[in-house]
């Protein structure tokens, strides 16, 4: 767990939970080489999926469940659009059923 938290601040972190998630939660169907990355956003922005890529804010650093989290909803986007509608709810929901936020929330 020490070592899993010292990578936090790294690209490679966030794309290794992309990487997990991906194969486990949403069975390979998101593309494999999704730019994801760290980086300081507007301080109501948490994270954000803007066409093939995804960013999540440095204020999460040091939340790392919290950005597991976040990294799991922008993926959510990158499968259902951009809206928070009754799809991206039905989609966060499997997710939650399939164990995706266990240990996280
Ligand atoms: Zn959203």
């Amino acid at each position: 767990m020490r070592d899993y938290l010292r990578h936090v601040k790294t690209q490679k972190w966030l794309k290794s939970w992309y990487n997990y998630a991906n194969r486990t939660y949403f069975g390979k169907k998101l593309p494999k080489n999704t730019p994801i990355r760290w980086a300081v956003l507007d301080e109501l922005d948490l994270g954000w999926q803007m066409g093939d890529e995804i960013v999540i804010s440095t204020a999460l650093q040091a939340w790392p469940a919290i950005a597991q989290i976040i990294v799991l909803h922008e993926m959510v986007h990158l499968k259902c659009g951009g809206s928070h509608g009754k799809r991206f709810q039905k989609e966060m929901l499997r997710l939650a059923k399939a164990g995706a936020m266990k240990d996280l929330w």
